[in-house]
């Protein structure tokens, strides 16, 4: 604004300044001229004009002596009179006035004998004032007499004419300048007002232009949110700053930041707390951010950072320890303090990638691999990384055709109570089969189903083909067991198979005792409010609900007051590790007496050995399942050994 403001005042005083001296130089040049005129060119005008006159004049003397000469002898002067008028009569064209031409002639009678007293040569005046007088040279006559025949007036009234003449000629032409000078002048005034205004309406064009190119460019390359760049001014400064970087043979660092559960912030608090979360976040990044790395959010909760020219790795981790250090402090929003942290994935050019995608894409990687080391942490990207990359898209798209050609199975793994020696329930296992006859086991694809999505689609398959097998056993005459199916975190989304579950038990004609779930303990870490609607849901209508791997998580005995549970599996690290650790052997035996504690059947899981069944025994956990007992069987073999025809189940292995 100022700068216009400047630029329009600017604009102003040249005008005014060379106006003002377009019109000095008119008016000088103009006093010059009327100066010039007065003093040099009216003189001039006038004795030139006189000049001429007394030329003209000694030419007519010359002529009027030779007409004497012609009529010598005789006196006869209306002759002389006659011709000497007929040479000086002219005709003004102007006024159609006759005038004698520029010369008065006056007959010098005392210069001519008595004789002569005829002639009269009454042309003009003689008591002319200024009149310039011509004598025509002394005539000699031939007796050798002299005598002046004439006296010669130059015409005041013609040179005065002429010269007015003149004058009037060269007031017109001065007129004529100055109103040259005065169109000239408005025109120019005009035309610089014009060009003002133009410039004006350009200057504020041009301003208004960038103002708004500058405000596109806000929205097209910031985020609105935080005021970082977004992905879009990332990429382009990325590839600007890759180059820079290869010139000049240093690294760059890609830092993929994602924060830890951020959703339950927004779930918790509401969008608007998580938003105030964002920009706190992104401020507190910023202030440890060197001037000339590039912090961006990537979106959601994704921030990248680029540095480049780096001589050395540990300058990353010292910035990148310093951010995770930064997330330290809570955050303090309207309404709300929050306490929150990052899982940081690093690539490093040009080790890890040649480009903006690539580094992008690897440090992505490496962040989810941070999230698994237990979040909070940061990871540098490996080449391992990229195996296992390309080994989850080969799932990603081999498991998609198995899901939609139907050729994925579950197996069953039986749970027993070593009180009755009675299969009481047992897991539904996925297997993935294939073309060699091996099975692919969930451990190698279920962490990355979770991560593309899939996992919804195996969810509901593992549903509903858990209760297909259940209804195919009763149509074959069996008496059925409980089958607990494995749930993800994910299934807690909307479109999670948790909300058809009692649907699908419907369409299979099953009661919600028929079949159990599985959840991961930490499931409550993500929407813990969500996640216990949820799963009161399934509890009030009779579905058995229980906890894997219990004691791995972080939440543990927090979990066991929270959710509505109906059972906990107690980790098989635990039953390996008891035979060796005492400690482990206390916290089976703690487990199993919380779990009671709190009326939940205790379940010990990867029972291998006969010690790891009496350790189980010993701690008081009744009910074991493992290999001892049997590996997961697929539905009909597992039917043929564990689910009788008719009769109660078959007693179990010892
Ligand atoms: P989990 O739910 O803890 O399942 C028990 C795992 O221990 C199974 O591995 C089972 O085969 C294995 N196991 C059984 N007995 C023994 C034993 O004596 N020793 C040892 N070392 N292991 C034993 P599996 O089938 O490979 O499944 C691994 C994990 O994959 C499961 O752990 C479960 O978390 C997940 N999973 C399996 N099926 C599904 C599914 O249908 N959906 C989901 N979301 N997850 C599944
Ligand atoms: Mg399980
Ligand atoms: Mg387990």
């Amino acid at each position: 604004m100022s700068k216009q403001f400047l630029s329009r005042n600017f604009l102003n005083t040249v005008d005014l300044k060379s106006s003002l001296l377009f019109l000095g130089i008119g008016v000088v040049i103009i006093s010059m001229t009327l100066w010039n005129w007065h003093y040099d060119v009216k003189p001039r005008l006038v004795n030139e004009a006189q000049s001429n006159t007394r030329v003209l004049a000694s030419s007519y003397a010359r002529a009027i002596e030779s007409q004497f000469q012609n009529v010598t002898g005789k006196t006869d002067v209306s002759v002389i009179h006659n011709s000497i008028n007929e040479m000086l009569l002219i005709n003004d064209p102007s006024t159609g006035e006759n005038l004698y031409y520029g010369v008065t002639l006056e007959v010098d009678y005392d210069a001519f004998p008595a004789d002569y007293d005829l002639v009269n040569f009454n042309v003009g005046a003689t008591d002319c004032k200024d009149c310039i007088i011509t004598e025509n040279p002394i005539y000699k006559k031939t007796n050798g007499e002299l005598i002046a025949i004439l006296k010669i007036y130059a015409n005041p009234v013609f040179y005065q004419r002429l010269v007015d003449d003149i004058v009037n000629d060269l007031a017109i032409m001065m007129i004529g300048v100055i109103l040259v000078l005065v169109v000239a002048w408005v025109t120019s005034n005009r035309l610089m007002q014009r060009i003002r205004e133009r410039e004006h309406s350009l200057v504020y064009e041009i301003a208004e232009r960038k103002s708004a190119e500058e405000r596109l460019h806000q929205v097209a390359a910031y985020d609105q949110l935080t005021n970082l760049p977004n992905r879009y001014l990332l990429q382009a400064d990325f590839s600007r700053k890759l180059e820079e970087s290869g010139r000049n043979g240093a690294m760059l660092a890609t830092l993929f930041f994602d924060l830890d559960n951020f959703k339950e912030v927004n779930d918790t608090h509401g969008h608007e707390i998580g938003d105030a979360l964002l920009k706190q976040v992104a401020q507190r990044m910023s202030e440890v951010t060197r001037n000339y790395d590039l912090l961006a959010r990537f979106g959601g909760d994704e921030f990248v950072m680029i540095m480049s020219n780096l001589d050395d790795r540990l300058d990353v981790n010292q910035v990148v320890e310093k951010i995770i250090a930064g997330f330290e402090p809570a955050f303090e929003l309207p309404g709300a303090t929050v306490h929150i942290t990052t899982s940081v994935g690093i690539s490093i050019f040009p080790e890890d990638g040649n480009d903006p995608s690539e580094l992008l894409k690897n440090a992505d990687l490496a962040m989810y691999r941070a999230k698994a080391e237990g979040r909070n942490c940061y990871q540098f990207f490996s080449s391992e990384m990229n195996l296992e990359l390309q080994y989850s898209r080969w799932v990603e798209t081999n498991l998609r055709k198995a899901l939609d050609e139907n050729r994925l199975a579950l197996y069953f793994q039986p749970q027993v109570n070593l009180e009755t020696g009675d299969v009481e329930s047992c897991e539904a296992l996925i297997r993935w089969p294939q073309e060699d006859g091996e099975n692919i086991n969930p451990g190698d694809f279920i962490k990355i189903a979770e991560r593309t999505g899939q996992i919804l689609d195996i969810s509901n398959w593992v549903a509903n083909e858990a209760c297909r097998v259940i209804q195919q056993w009763t149509e074959q005459g069996y008496d059925t067991v409980r089958v607990d199916i494995n749930l993800s975190s994910k299934d807690f989304a909307n479109r999670g198979v948790l909300y058809k579950f009692l649907q699908i038990l419907q369409r299979h004609h099953l009661k919600a005792s028929q079949i159990g779930v599985e959840i991961a303990e930490n499931i409550m870490l993500e929407s813990p409010d969500q996640v216990i609607k949820a799963l009161s849901v399934l509890h009030n209508a009779g579905v058995h609900i229980s906890i894997d791997d219990f004691g791995t998580g972080y939440s543990s005995l927090n979990s066991l007051k929270q959710l509505p549970l109906s059972g906990i599996k107690i980790d098989e690290s635990f039953v390996h590790e008891a035979p060796n650790s005492k400690n482990d052997l206390v916290i089976m035996q703690a487990i199993t007496l919380a779990g009671q504690g709190f009326g939940l059947d205790v379940v010990a899981e990867g029972v291998e050995t006969e010690w790891h069944q009496s350790l189980c025994k010993e701690v008081g956990c009744n009910t074991i399942q493992g290999n001892y007992v049997s590996q997961p069987l697929p539905a009909d073999e597992f039917a043929e050994q564990y689910l009788k025809k008719g009769k109660l189940a078959r007693k179990a292995r010892g």
